[in-house]
């Protein structure tokens, strides 16, 4: 957990603190990788603690923030129910992950118990609240129609439009700035992570995507290693441990690498792929155009299937059958 508030984030929080009229239930929204839960968690710590100091961090002395946050008797974090990984194949398989109406249920028999704490605040935390299911975003409805009195309900999200729009109307939405580059930049260098150009054009300006992303490296430069092969990659010599992250996170790296050559055909400079940029340049030469399309077109539907159990090793077999076919000529 962070020790203070991430630079970009500075303002919120004082909007925040210095917001005097706190409805019952808050959005905080903004774009994914940010760091939107860790400051949601600093803010309702903060929020708890019964001696705040000067800037609003939470003094880490008095027993609200010792207990916080996983034996606070007034926090409750409701979260997906994580699935377990295939066992079997050793690989991860992203499948939907949901707040189910169970979970709402626990947390209204939970808000009929008195708060504990002298104070009397309790914080209920939903995150990621686009993954509640329709069942409880219902159930989560009622309670915020007649909300419990002395709680503050704070949604995170990164998909507002996920969510109900009668949810939505009962919250205020508290939107929260991702770093600029430099910041981003900045932040990275002092976590000691060396490439941090690359990894923030790689995941879009995102630093904890970025770091995220640290662990796939080996992975993602063997793809990135094929892809680079154009017409000439040798199918019969595809190594599958490029599939240890899933084939949803490898279709992932393969959209991202032909959004890149769609740049490059159009005479744009490289998002994604900032140091492969010259290859991907050259390779743009060779493209035939009527096949690219029809191949994103199929790595499209592919993403739609790719959490299913379903031959990962023929399926990625396949896409590369396929990316080939986009340097030949019609
Ligand atoms: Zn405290």
């Amino acid at each position: 957990m962070m020790d203070s508030i991430y630079p970009w984030f500075k303002d919120a929080w004082i909007a925040i603190h210095e917001n005097k009229n706190l409805p019952h239930a808050l959005i905080f929204k903004g774009k994914e990788g940010i760091g939107k839960y860790n400051f949601a968690v600093k803010f309702a710590k903060s929020y708890l603690c019964q001696k705040t100091l000067s800037n609003h961090l939470p003094c880490e002395a008095c027993s609200s923030c010792e207990w916080f946050p996983d034996v606070h008797p007034d926090f409750k974090h409701i979260a997906p129910i994580e699935n377990e990984d295939d066992e079997l194949s050793k690989r991860k398989t992203v499948r939907k992950k949901n707040i189910l109406i169970d979970q709402i249920r626990e947390l209204s028999e939970y808000l009929e118990l008195s708060v504990h704490q002298e104070k009397g605040r309790r914080v209920v935390l939903i995150e990621p609240a686009d993954s509640l299911n329709h069942a409880a975003s219902n159930a989560l409805l009622k309670i915020l129609e007649e909300p419990p009195e002395n709680t503050l309900f704070i949604l995170v999200t990164s998909q507002t439009q996920k969510l109900i729009a009668t949810i939505r109307s009962r919250c205020q939405l508290l939107d929260l700035r991702g770093p600029s580059l430099d910041e981003a930049k900045t932040f990275l260098i002092d976590q000691k992570i060396i490439h941090e150009d690359s990894l923030l054009s790689y995941t879009g300006g995102s630093p904890f995507i970025a770091i995220k992303e640290l662990e796939n490296q080996s992975e993602r430069e063997m793809i990135i290693q094929l892809l680079s092969q154009g017409h000439n990659i040798d199918i019969t010599k595809v190594n599958y441990a490029i599939l240890t992250q899933g084939l949803d996170w490898t279709l992932n790296v393969i959209q991202k690498w032909v959004f890149d050559l769609l740049l490059s055909l159009h005479a744009q400079q490289n998002y994604y792929f900032k140091k492969e940029e010259k290859r991907i340049q050259s390779q743009a030469k060779q493209i035939n155009l009527d096949n690219l399309l029809l191949f994103t077109n199929e790595l499209n539907e592919l993403k739609k299937i790719a959490s299913h159990p379903i031959n990962q090793e023929l399926q990625l077999q396949n896409i590369f059958i396929k990316y080939k076919q986009i340097f030949e000529p019609s």
